[in-house]
């Protein structure tokens, strides 16, 4: 068969693929691994009770479980839902959100690809606009994700060495250049792979330079506040006019429902809302009518802050005393400071391997990690290749 090279751009292994075919074996019992390595959601008993409540209210309101199996909803979502989110992040957030800032996708890796490709490749003024990556390492999620070659640029951090065997990742603003061709900026907030949250400070700088020129910031909110809460710190979610906020239900314990939020200016939702009508028609709504009264009495802030939170602050704890206790002291081994998502990211500054040779060991001994060699060898997107070394592993 020929394909176009749309079709091929996807025939390659791409690092996303891979790490998920490992954690779906991996999950469905195939291969007896360890699992320290890939974005699946704890099954916390507390909140899975939580989901079974209320999939049983659901099937005990025949009407409710009716519509939400046998109707589409509008491409923009289920109205209930966006109407009680906005009111959510209005209360909670001190925002002042309309239902035209909201926007429901398919999961956020949807909601990703569609704003990637909004912003960035060949535009009608002739530029070939990028997505601007401040702070790399960033979520391997992204990196097949621009269909345009050269369609994004990536930025290595400022490290700052920490006591304990600690370092941070900053940005460094004296590197960073925008250019006439930046699309957009993204980054995850907790960051996927490295547990780093930045601060607000940083974040209000990034928002001020790219509103200086006119550009957004795509924040990825997965693992953030106000849900699903795996952040250790106080780090403020922010909202203004060039922001894309992402939120997804996946961290919650919902990944199966698919089910991603962006909170936008209203000229981006529309484009997005036509985009899934084009993709999806609809997206599903299994996820939002389980979750939509917890956003109205709140439940959901303390089912994040009360049992999601301290469930993975404890599982970080643990993983760093591990670390700590298990590697020799002649390792040259780091950890980057944990402060949220669900991941520890080492740094072993002297290893004799690449890690995608550690990641092939560990895998054949049963054990999961992500190299920070990249899984992917198809960088064309990246001016930057996505890991900055070779010497970084998430587990
Ligand atoms: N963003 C980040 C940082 C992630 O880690 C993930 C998944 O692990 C996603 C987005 C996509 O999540 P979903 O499509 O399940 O909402």
């Amino acid at each position: 068969m020929n394909v176009s090279t749309f079709g091929s751009r996807f025939a390659e292994p791409s690092g996303i693929s891979i790490l998920m075919e490992d954690l779906g074996r991996a999950m469905a019992g195939q291969d007896r691994m360890l699992m320290l390595g890939g974005g699946n959601p704890a099954h916390i008993p507390e909140v899975q009770a939580v989901w079974r409540d209320r999939m049983r209210a659901l099937l005990d309101d025949g009407a409710a479980f009716d519509c939400m199996l046998a109707n589409y909803d509008t491409p923009k979502g289920n109205a209930v839902f966006i109407d009680t989110m906005v009111s959510f992040l209005n209360r909670r957030c001190g925002w002042d959100l309309t239902r035209d800032n909201l926007a429901i996708m398919n999961g956020g890796q949807t909601a990703l690809f569609c704003l990637m490709n909004m912003f960035s490749g060949p535009s009608a003024d002739g530029v070939h606009r990028k997505i601007v990556f401040p702070l790399m390492p960033e979520y391997i999620g992204y990196a097949d994700q621009g269909l345009a070659d050269g369609g994004y640029r990536a930025y290595r951090p400022r490290i700052d060495l920490l006591d304990d065997r600690q370092f941070k990742y900053h940005v460094d603003f004296d590197a960073l250049a925008l250019g006439d061709d930046a699309g957009a900026l993204c980054l995850s907030r907790p960051t996927n792979p490295t547990g780093n949250v930045l601060p607000d400070a940083e974040l209000r700088q990034l928002v001020a330079l790219a509103k200086s020129r006119d550009v957004p910031v795509i924040i990825d909110n997965a693992y953030g506040n106000p849900f699903p809460g795996i952040l250790f710190g106080d780090a403020l979610p922010v909202w203004d006019t060039h922001t894309i906020l992402t939120f997804s239900l996946s961290k919650l314990g919902l990944p199966g429902t698919r089910t991603g939020i962006v909170v936008g200016p209203p000229e981006v939702i529309k484009m997005l809302e036509s985009m899934n009508s084009v993709l999806s028609l609809a997206s599903g709504n299994v996820g939002q009518a389980l979750v939509t009264p917890l956003l109205a009495n709140d439940d959901i802030v303390r089912l994040a802050e009360d049992v999601i939170r301290p469930f993975y602050r404890e599982r970080s704890e643990q993983a760093q005393a591990w670390v700590r206790d298990s590697f020799p002291t002649q390792v040259d081994y780091r950890y980057h400071k944990s402060e949220g998502s669900m991941f520890l990211w080492l740094w072993f500054r002297d290893l004799p391997i690449t890690t995608r040779e550690l990641y092939e060991r560990l895998k054949k001994r049963g054990v999961l990690i992500v190299p920070g060699a990249c899984l992917n060898r198809n960088l064309r997107s990246f001016e930057v290749a996505y890991f900055t070394d070779h010497h970084h592993v998430r587990i």
